[in-house]
């Protein structure tokens, strides 16, 4: 989700064979790295939920993420994400 209007971001493949998401508001000029985005993901749910993280060994990190978090709201550039966690 964009952090500024709450649009969702559209994924998408990179001319380099990346995974990106992109904003179709036009908030930020340039996609966000993936990868990026799911690795800080992944360490905030490695903290705040362990059990997940541990349990979730044979599952894939997409997997993971979508049974901790709600939504993940992406600023600026990638090092910014806010995460709603699912309750
Ligand atoms: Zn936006």
């Amino acid at each position: 989700m964009c952090a500024a209007c709450g649009r969702r971001l559209e994924p998408l493949w990179t001319a380099d064979g990346g995974r990106a998401y992109r904003g179709p508001c036009g908030c930020r000029l340039r996609p966000v790295d993936a990868n990026r985005i799911e690795r800080l993901v992944g360490l905030s749910i490695a903290r705040r939920r362990p059990d997940l993280a541990v349990a979730a060994t044979p599952r894939t990190q997409a997997e993971v993420i979508g049974d901790a978090v709600d939504q993940v709201y992406v600023g600026a550039d990638a090092d910014e994400v806010l995460i709603v966690w699912r309750t």
